[in-house]
C-alpha cells in the first residue's frame, strides 16, 4: 500500500500513433516507452494517453466533440470510443508484457462532462488501484455529456483533473517536440525552446502557442497548456519532454536532468 503523492504521465497521441495515417499505431514506440516506464519503476504512477490517429479521425468525421445533433452520429460515438479501446489495448499489452501492474480504466464509464468539462468522475476504482500499487491507465475518450449528449474528453483535461483530485506531486507530458517553444516549432524554423516557465510567463505566451498541426480535435500546445493551468495554480509542476526520443521519458520519471520545459507556479 502506498500513500505517496502520484506522478501523472501523459503520452501524447502524436508519440504512439502516426497522426497522418488512420489507426496507425507506432508499436515500436509503444514498446520502447513501456520499457522505459518499467525501468524507471516510479511508485504511484497514473498514465494517460492520447488518441492520435485512433481517436481523432472518427471524432472529426461524426462531429462527436460538438455533441449530439442526429442519430447517424451515434455509431460514430461508438466507433470513436471503440478505436480508443483498441489503441489502449495495444498500450496495455506492452505495459503488461513489460511486467507493469497496469490496469486500464475506461473514462467513458466513469466520467460524465457538462459542456465538455468533467462534471462527474467516479474515481473510487482509480483510488483503490493506486492504493494497492497498481498503475491505472486512462486515455482521451468519447464521453457522455449532460448538455451536449456526448463529446470528446481530451487526455489533457483528464491529466489536469487527475492531478488535482489525487494531489499529484508532478505531471510529465510526453510530446513529439522537445518542449514548449515561443512558436510552433513545426511551423516556425526559428522558434526558441523555453527551459523554464512560470505560470505568469505561460499566460503571457498563450497567444503564441499553436494548435495541433496534424489531425486532432482537442490538441496542440495551446489547448494542452490551457488545460494544465488549474494544476499549475495548485503548485503541481509540469515537465514537457520529447517522448519520441529514447530515454527522455525514463529520465523525466527518474527526476534526472533532461532537455524539456519545466513549468511551475512561480
Ligand atoms: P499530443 O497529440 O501528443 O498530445 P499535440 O499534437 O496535441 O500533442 O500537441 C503537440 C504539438 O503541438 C507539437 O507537435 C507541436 O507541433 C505543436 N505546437 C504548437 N505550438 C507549439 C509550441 N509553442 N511549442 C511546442 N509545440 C507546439
Amino acid at each position: 500500500m502506498s500513500s505517496l503523492r502520484p506522478t501523472i504521465l501523459k503520452i501524447g497521441g502524436s508519440v504512439i500513433t502516426d497522426k497522418e495515417g488512420q489507426l496507425a499505431a507506432k508499436t515500436q514506440e509503444i514498446n520502447r516507452l513501456a520499457g522505459e516506464i518499467h525501468g524507471a519503476s516510479v511508485q504511484n504512477l497514473i498514465i494517460v494517453h492520447g488518441g492520435g490517429s485512433f481517436g481523432h479521425p472518427s471524432a472529426e468525421e461524426y462531429a462527436i466533440k460538438e455533441g449530439y445533433k442526429e442519430e447517424s452520429q451515434k455509431v460514430g460515438f461508438s466507433i470513436t470510443h471503440h478505436y480508443m479501446t483498441v489503441l489502449n489495448g495495444l498500450f496495455m499489452d506492452s505495459l503488461i508484457w513489460h511486467d507493469l501492474p497496469a490496469v486500464s480504466v475506461t473514462p467513458s464509464s466513469c466520467i460524465i462532462t457538462e459542456n465538455g468539462r468533467i462534471k462527474q468522475f467516479e474515481d473510487a476504482s482509480v483510488k483503490s488501484l493506486l492504493k494497492m500499487g497498481f498503475t491505472p491507465v486512462l486515455y482521451g475518450d468519447a464521453v457522455l455529456d449532460t448538455k451536449l449528449g456526448f463529446t470528446v474528453l481530451s487526455g489533457d483535461q483528464l491529466v489536469s483533473a487527475l492531478a488535482i483530485r489525487f494531489e499529484a506531486a508532478r505531471i510529465i507530458i510526453g510530446v513529439d517536440v522537445d518542449g514548449v517553444y515561443d512558436a510552433d516549432p513545426k511551423l516556425v524554423k526559428t522558434a526558441k525552446m523555453l527551459d523554464r516557465l512560470t505560470l505568469e510567463e505561460l499566460k503571457g505566451l498563450q497567444g503564441k502557442l499553436g494548435k495541433a498541426t496534424a489531425c486532432d480535435v482537442t490538441g496542440g500546445m495551446f489547448g494542452k497548456m490551457a488545460e494544465l493551468m488549474p494544476a499549475l495554480e495548485l503548485n503541481i509542476p509540469v515537465t514537457v519532454v520529447n517522448a519520441s526520443k529514447p530515454r527522455y521519458v525514463y529520465k523525466a520519471l527518474e527526476g534526472e536532468a533532461v532537455k524539456g520545459t519545466v513549468i511551475e507556479k512561480e
